[in-house]
C-alpha cells in the first residue's frame, strides 16, 4: 500500500481538506506555499496516465473543484498544476497557490510551517 493510499484510509495522519468516495486531498507536508495541496485518486496507480480515461477525467473534476475553495481560502493570483510523481508512486496532483511564477519553484528549499497553521489553512480550505 502506498504512503498516500494509508493518508486516504485516515492509518497515516494528514491535513485533509477534501474527500469523496473515489478521491482525496491534503496539504503537501513540505509546501512550496502555504495552501500547497495534494490531490490524489484513491484507487492505487502510480503513474497518472495509466488511469482510466473516465478516472482520469474525474480526478481534474475533482482537483478543479478544490482549487476553487485553494483559492478562497488562500489568496492568490493563481492555483498553479503540477504533475511530478518523482517521489511518491501514487498519481497525484500538486496545486499551489501563486504569488509570482517563483512559487512553483520544486527546487527551491521547502516550508516546514507550524502543525497549528496547517491545520488552520486545511480547515479554511475544507470550509470555502
Ligand atoms: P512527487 O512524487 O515528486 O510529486 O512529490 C511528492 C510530494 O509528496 C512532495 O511534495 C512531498 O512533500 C509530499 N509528501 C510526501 N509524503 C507526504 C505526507 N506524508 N504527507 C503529505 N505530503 C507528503
Amino acid at each position: 500500500m502506498s504512503i498516500f493510499s494509508r493518508i486516504a484510509a485516515g492509518e497515516i495522519p494528514s491535513y485533509k481538506v477534501a474527500a469523496d468516495d473515489r478521491h482525496f486531498a491534503f496539504l503537501d507536508i513540505n509546501p512550496m506555499a502555504p495552501g500547497h495541496t495534494l490531490v490524489i485518486p484513491r484507487r492505487e496507480v502510480d503513474y497518472l496516465f495509466d488511469l482510466t480515461p473516465q478516472e482520469y477525467a474525474d480526478l481534474w473534476a475533482f482537483a478543479r473543484e478544490v482549487a476553487l475553495k485553494l483559492k478562497k481560502a488562500v489568496p492568490c493570483k493563481r492555483v498553479g498544476v503540477a504533475v511530478l510523481g518523482m517521489e511518491v508512486p501514487h498519481a497525484h496532483i500538486h496545486l499551489v497557490p501563486l504569488q509570482s511564477e517563483s512559487d512553483m519553484d520544486f527546487r527551491a528549499p521547502k516550508l516546514s510551517l507550524p502543525a497549528e497553521e496547517m491545520e488552520r489553512i486545511a480547515s479554511a480550505i475544507a470550509s470555502a
